[in-house]
């Protein structure tokens, strides 16, 4: 599908796609914000399994259940604002740009 742009026809549309990187990003932070509270979790359970090892399986299970909790939560958090991110550039954001006229607009208000 060729999308022109609906001001001056021309064919030399860009997608700016503002709403992936924005929510990408702000789902990445939130993701790890919430992966590093669970990490807390994680790293109270890592360190009861590990302390069956004694102090040092403890102190290796704590840190990686921290590690862990936070790269699944941002992993998570970034995967559903960039979806988001891509909902909002086709529904709701004008995230096509002319590089002819420089006229901004969605697929929806092609007419
Ligand atoms: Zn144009």
């Amino acid at each position: 599908m060729i999308i022109k742009c609906p001001s001056c026809d021309s064919i030399k549309v860009q997608a700016t796609h503002h709403g992936r990187q924005v929510f990408g990003t702000v789902g990445t932070v939130a993701g790890v914000a919430s992966g590093v509270s669970a990490a807390t979790s994680g790293a109270r359970v890592g360190a009861t399994i590990g302390a069956i090892t004694g102090p040092t399986g403890s102190m290796l299970g704590g840190v990686a259940g921290a590690l862990l909790g936070g790269l699944v939560g941002g992993v998570a958090g970034g995967t559903v604002g960039t979806t988001l991110g891509d909902l909002v550039d086709e529904t709701i954001l004008d995230n096509l740009h002319c590089l002819n006229c420089g006229h901004r607009f969605s697929v929806d208000t092609e007419d």
